[in-house]
């Protein structure tokens, strides 16, 4: 699982990369390692397609705004363009390439039958009127319509983003388009197309290739102990499964948009997310008064990473590990599972690699979210509905065996598993475009 590093083995600070350049650099380490030809690298290192719009939405008070909106569709060679739309008052062009292109990895190293899109309008919806987001919801939908749809490129929800805002978007594609079409959105709520499980499938996915991982090292899940980054969607329902698996959580951290800092909050004898997500609001923030009342020690920010434990969980961020603050980890810290995208520089990776830990990488970590996307296009499609039941166990059955694919790759070719995770991604989808004549 840890075997040595073979190319690229460079390493000072954190030198200042932007997502697309990382994410690049990881393709093109794959690539190098795969003998892709030249044609296949340039067609999957940049996306097939972008579509800009300009969405004119009429203000409450009878002005209008001009709102810009980008579509990155990545690949398709796999199946339709999956990959959230998010609401960003920054959305910036590369950075949603980035993520579409991590969008296709994630869907082909869980061989999931869909490519990668990631989209972005530049606006804050917390200063927009609940009716001003619904007409830039269908605003959106009507310029996109044509390069959209179940069998195109499917939609879902992302940072700033709802359910509500899903639902709108649908309705408008329903209405242009004169029939129903539930698998062209994802995201939507339960009861109106929404897949049951939807909430918990990120948090329940990264602890089931969690344990797998810890079973692999050979330590019980009972008995082994962790510290989590965040609060939030993730992070709660993977401290439930992990609690559940009789695993103990020391610590836990979340952001205070009041005092703008972060928190740790720390019980040695183990936290109690049931309990603890009762002091938590719905952006993941945990109430400190409450928390100390409940005998939590409230330590800084920082400290979550500092914790002894077997398995740090990042569940918050990207770059919230680096080569900076890497040394600080403890070292009895086997495993980190990377619950959110990207939460570990690449320098900051090389240490832990060389120091023996590791990392489950977030195209793998976090897949349960868009496999249970997936299962909710697949139920739209065929107009039924699973269990809840059914749902996570469909997601365990695909997360759990695409990590013992990865860790297969990674053991035979001796490398990381993030390294191991890119190779599967990557030639399955140049393997499409190969079988298709694109290249
Ligand atoms: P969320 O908004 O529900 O929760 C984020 C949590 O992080 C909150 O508790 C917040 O207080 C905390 N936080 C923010 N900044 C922090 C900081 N500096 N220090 C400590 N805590 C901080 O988000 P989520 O849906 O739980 O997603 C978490 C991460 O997982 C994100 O990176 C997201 O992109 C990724 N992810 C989410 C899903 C999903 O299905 N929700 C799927 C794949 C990846």
């Amino acid at each position: 699982m840890n075997g040595a590093l073979t190319t690229l083995d460079r390493r000072d600070t954190d030198r200042v990369r932007t997502p697309l350049s990382e994410v690049q650099a990881q393709f093109d380490r794959a690539a190098q390692r795969l003998g892709l030809d030249s044609g296949t690298r340039q067609l999957l290192r940049s996306p097939l397609r972008e579509h800009r719009v300009a969405v004119p939405v009429r203000m409450d008070d009878g002005s209008t705004t001009v709102f810009n909106g980008i579509r990155v569709q990545h690949n398709d060679a796999r199946g339709p363009f999956k990959g959230g739309m998010r609401f960003h008052p920054s959305a910036d062009a590369d950075d949603v390439r980035a993520l579409a292109m991590l969008m296709t990895w994630k869907c082909a190293v869980v061989d999931l039958p869909l490519g990668g899109a990631k989209g972005a309008i530049v606006c804050d919806p917390r200063s927009l009127s609940v009716a001003e987001q619904e007409r830039l919801c269908r605003g959106w939908v009507r310029q996109m319509a044509q390069n959209l749809g179940p069998a195109i490129d499917v939609p879902a929800p992302d940072v700033m983003t709802s359910a509500q805002h899903m639902l709108w978007m649908l309705d408008e594609f329903e209405t242009i388009f004169r029939a129903k079409a539930p698998a062209f959105i994802t995201g939507k709520p339960v009861g109106l197309g929404g897949s049951p499980g939807r909430s918990e499938a990120t948090g329940y996915g990264v602890v089931a290739v969690l344990l797998e991982a810890l079973t692999r090292l050979g330590l019980e899940p009972k008995g082994a102990t962790a510290s989590i980054q965040g609060f939030g969607n993730v992070a709660q329902h993977a401290a439930t499964r992990f609690v559940r698996s009789r695993g103990t959580l020391i610590a836990v951290s979340s952001w205070d948009a009041g005092d703008r800092q972060a928190y740790t909050f720390r019980k040695a004898s183990g936290v109690d997310p049931g309990d603890l997500s009762q002091l938590t609001d719905r952006f993941g923030t945990i109430n400190r008064l409450e928390a100390a009342a409940r005998g939590y020690e409230v330590l800084p920010g920082s400290a979550w990473l500092e914790q002894e434990v077997d398995v740090l969980v990042p569940a918050a961020l990207e770059n919230q590990i680096t080569a900076a603050n890497a040394p600080r980890i403890h070292g009895r810290v086997r495993v980190i599972a990377e619950a959110a995208n990207k939460p570990t520089t690449s320098d900051a990776s090389l240490l832990l690699e060389e120091r023996g830990v590791v990392v489950i990488p977030d195209i793998v970590a976090n897949a349960g979210g868009v496999t249970c996307s997936y299962f909710e296009q697949v139920q739209g499609q065929s107009n039924y509905y699973w269990t809840r039941e059914d749902v996570l166990r469909k997601i365990d059955s695909r997360m759990t065996s695409a990590f013992a694919a990865v860790h297969e790759r990674a053991e035979r070719e001796q490398v990381s598993l993030r390294d191991g995770a890119y190779l599967i991604a990557v030639e399955r989808v140049a393997h499409a475009c190969r079988e298709r004549g694109w290249v």
